[in-house]
């Protein structure tokens, strides 16, 4: 029988490529969007069908997850993609804009996920693979709201693996590097910049070279969804798949370094915190 996938946020970049990759790989997809007016490129894939999820709205989560189930029946494999960020420094940003990357990026994960367990418990067991960052593994400057939501993922991905296990439903998290797609000009965008605080000016022009490098991204979609699709296959109920596109260093770092050592090599990659 075939399998089915249904992942967030497939308008766009990762969503959109990972959809396609799948459903091109045997799976039944259900591509989810929060406007279905923005789902470009998934016209005309057997098997897949586009339906409308707002991770911030449980109405919509629901009603999603009925819809695959009546269409397909079941649900393997689940994937929260949805996620967004915002640059800027933190002084003056509003209160609502950083809870509102949370509801996104954090409540709206754990929304879903709580939405789907009985419906995978019901079934015998099931896969969430969640698309973290590292992000989540190191901190960077002008970026704390967006990588603090990756960081809360990291832990609370990794605790509901154990809980989960219980129910035969396997928990991962995807930590991809810099990837080609409007994430970074969307985090531009929702910047808040200075903060109205001229006196973050030197530090921001500072840091912003090696900024605009990170933010590059190296990776394209089609790859990421790839290796999203080999990590969600692989059968084992392994929970981190690190995928540090362009950013190798700095994830070894962390992990290779003590403490003080790792926080005097950040440091050295970004003129004015040093
Ligand atoms: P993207 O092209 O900007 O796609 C983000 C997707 O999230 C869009 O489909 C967007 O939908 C959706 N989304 C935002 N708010 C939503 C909500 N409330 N409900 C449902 N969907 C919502 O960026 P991307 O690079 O593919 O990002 C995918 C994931 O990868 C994110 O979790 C991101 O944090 C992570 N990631 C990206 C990078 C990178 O370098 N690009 C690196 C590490 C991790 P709309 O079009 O409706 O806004």
């Amino acid at each position: 029988m075939k399998k089915t996938m249904l992942i967030t946020g497939s308008s766009s970049g990762v969503g959109v490529a990972t959809a396609r990759y799948f459903a091109e790989h045997g799976f039944n997809v259900v591509a989810t969007v929060r406007n279905p007016d923005t789902a470009h490129g998934l016209d005309g894939i057997a098997n897949l069908m586009v339906v409308r999820l707002d991770v911030e709205d449980t109405a919509t989560i629901e009603s999603a997850l009925t819809v695959a189930l009546e269409r397909f029946g079941r649900i393997d494999v689940v994937i929260n993609n949805a996620g967004y960020g915002q640059y800027g420094v933190i002084e003056g940003m509003p209160i609502e804009k950083i809870r509102k990357n949370y509801d996104v990026n954090v409540f709206g994960v754990i929304n879903v996920i709580q939405r789907v367990i009985p419906i995978l418990r019901q079934q015998g067991g099931g896969i969430i693979l969640n698309v973290g960052s590292c992000g989540g593994i190191f901190g960077l400057p002008n970026s704390a709201v967006y990588i603090s939501t990756k960081f809360a993922l990291e832990g609370f991905i990794e605790s509901i693996a154990y809980e989960l296990a219980s129910q035969h439903i396997v928990v991962k998290l995807f930590e991809p590097g810099g990837i080609m797609t409007p994430f970074h000009e969307r985090s531009a965008r929702e910047s808040n910049g200075n903060g109205n605080v001229p006196a973050y000016d030197a530090f921001l022009a500072s840091t912003q070279e090696a900024m605009t490098k990170l933010a590059e991204g190296v990776a394209t979609p089609e790859q990421v969804a790839k290796d999203i699709y080999a990590a969600a296959t692989d059968g084992t109920d392994r929970l981190r798949y690190c995928a540090p596109y362009g950013v190798e260093h700095l994830v070894k770092a962390r992990r290779e370094l003590d403490d003080q050592a790792y926080e005097r090599f950040m440091r050295a990659q970004f003129p004015g915190t040093n």
